[in-house]
């Protein structure tokens, strides 16, 4: 990237380079002169921009119903795809699955979708950056953001440098939560969060679960808010993220020209609203990644299917015997007791889910199949906004899955074009 020295003043200055902050980049610098810094912490943006990239075109997949409907997604998505450029993924033979899904209350959703994978995720990035550059963007990677001003229209940085601007768009995604919501606190913006999804990861062979080699990251929509996200196949691999008190699992898998591993991994997640009086979801989720913690001694867990059904622990010298005929592909997990860390009610509506989705693609529930814990989506601040455009006071603007508008690159991507007309229709 570029060397620059940082201006003490912009006309608009967006925190995070995410999907949504670089939505909102491309839209105010393609349509106007103002001037504008893009500000990261990391040395390339996190998420799933970086990881796996799969990207959804079709509404409502990322997109919340309490912001977004058809009329205002869909001339957006188009924008996004101008912008990643994307080689949707062709879907067929499904037929078969939705009709069997419906007969038992399930819905298969038809989505185009295409997969850059973790490989190639950072080249696209890099590609993107050089194209805002180009456009006279200031982009300043690996500076944090230490905190907003209460006071005026300026942040500081974590080396002591104040910077002021006109607009300000936050973009800091969910893992930033708490930094979020210490800065509404500052700014005086009341939020709420009640909504977090708890889950499992499943890993099996590819051949338990066909349908992949057909629809790439199929959409089951299960009763009881249970829902699949996030399939990887073809050199697909379970990890372990890093979150504040514990660890979630995570999917991803590399792009085409890698060697194929034949495995499939997805998550089951469970949306879990809460209600009075307990309101904080992202603690919830804490609270329960931190008692894996406990039970794992400090990783995640597994557990064989053919164990989850005999009512045993998976343990390490039974875990890749007899049936159970492949490899983790997360060598830190802990081979545990699914049942005696998730809270009933998860595991009920999760454990029905699966089994449904059994007898739609019968083989799912293979004996071997792992399921991994926790995988844990906190959501949002959902912040109250004053207007479409997520304005939360004047000239500030808070976007992307960190507040809610978002549950996607697509969406946050689009969220950050919201954001940018209200700036531009301003001037
Ligand atoms: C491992 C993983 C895989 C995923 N895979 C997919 C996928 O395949 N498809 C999909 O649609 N979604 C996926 N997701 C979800 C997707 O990443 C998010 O929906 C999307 O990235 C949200 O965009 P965002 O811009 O709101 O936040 P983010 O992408 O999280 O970006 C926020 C950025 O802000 C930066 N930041 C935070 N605080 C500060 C600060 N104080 N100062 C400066 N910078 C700051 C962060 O470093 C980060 O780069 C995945 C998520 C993860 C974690």
């Amino acid at each position: 990237m570029k060397n620059f020295t940082l201006h003490s003043h912009y006309d608009v200055i967006i925190i995070g380079s995410g999907p949504a902050g670089l939505g909102a980049a491309f839209k105010i610098a393609e349509n106007s002169n103002l001037s504008l810094l893009l500000v990261e912490k990391k040395k390339i943006s996190s998420g799933g921009l970086r990881n796996d990239c799969k990207q959804n075109y079709t509404f409502p997949v990322g997109f919340p119903y309490e912001h977004w409907d058809k009329k205002s997604a869909e001339p957006l998505l188009r924008e996004v795809a101008e912008h990643l450029n994307p080689k949707i993924e062709s879907r067929v033979n499904v037929e078969k699955y939705i009709k069997r899904a419906e007969k038992i209350g399930v819905e298969i959703l038809a989505i185009d979708q295409s997969h850059v994978g973790t490989d190639k995720s950072s080249e696209l990035i890099r590609s993107l950056l050089e194209k805002l550059e180009a456009l006279h963007v200031n982009i300043a990677l690996q500076t944090e953001v230490k905190e907003l001003s209460e006071k005026a229209k300026e942040l500081s940085l974590e080396n002591g440098q104040v910077i002021t601007f006109n607009h300000l768009i936050v973009a800091p995604g969910r893992a930033d939560y708490d930094w979020l919501q210490e800065q509404m606190n500052r700014l005086g913006v009341s939020y709420c969060d009640n909504i977090v999804d708890i889950g499992v990861r499943i890993e099996t062979k590819e051949e338990n679960y066909p349908i992949v080699r057909d629809y790439y990251d199929p959409k089951i929509l299960f009763p009881n808010k249970v829902r699949t996200f996030c399939t990887n196949s073809g050199c697909a691999h379970i990890v372990r993220e890093k979150y504040k008190g514990y660890y979630s699992v995570n999917g991803h898998s590399l792009s085409k020209e890698n060697e194929r591993n034949d495995l499939v991994n997805f998550a089951m997640l469970k949306t879990i609203r809460l209600t009075q009086p307990v309101v904080s979801g992202q603690q919830f989720g804490k609270i329960l990644g931190e008692m894996v913690m406990q039970l794992s001694g400090g990783s995640v867990i597994m557990q064989r299917v053919g164990d989850f059904r005999m009512g045993s622990r998976s343990k390490e010298e039974t875990f890749n015997n007899d049936l159970y005929d492949f490899e983790p592909t997360l060598k830190s997990a802990v081979a545990g007791d699914l049942s005696l860390c998730m809270p009933a009610k998860i595991l009920r509506d999760i454990w029905k889910a699966l089994k449904m989705l059994d007898t739609i693609i019968p083989g799912v529930l293979h004996p071997s199949t792992i399921i991994y814990y926790p995988e844990i989506k906190t959501y949002s601040n959902k912040p109250q906004f004053i207007n479409d455009h997520f304005m939360v006071k004047e000239g500030y603007y808070i976007i992307g899955d960190g507040a809610g508008t978002s549950r996607g690159i697509t969406a946050a991507w689009a969220s950050g074009i919201r954001a940018a007309i209200g700036i531009l229709d301003k001037r």
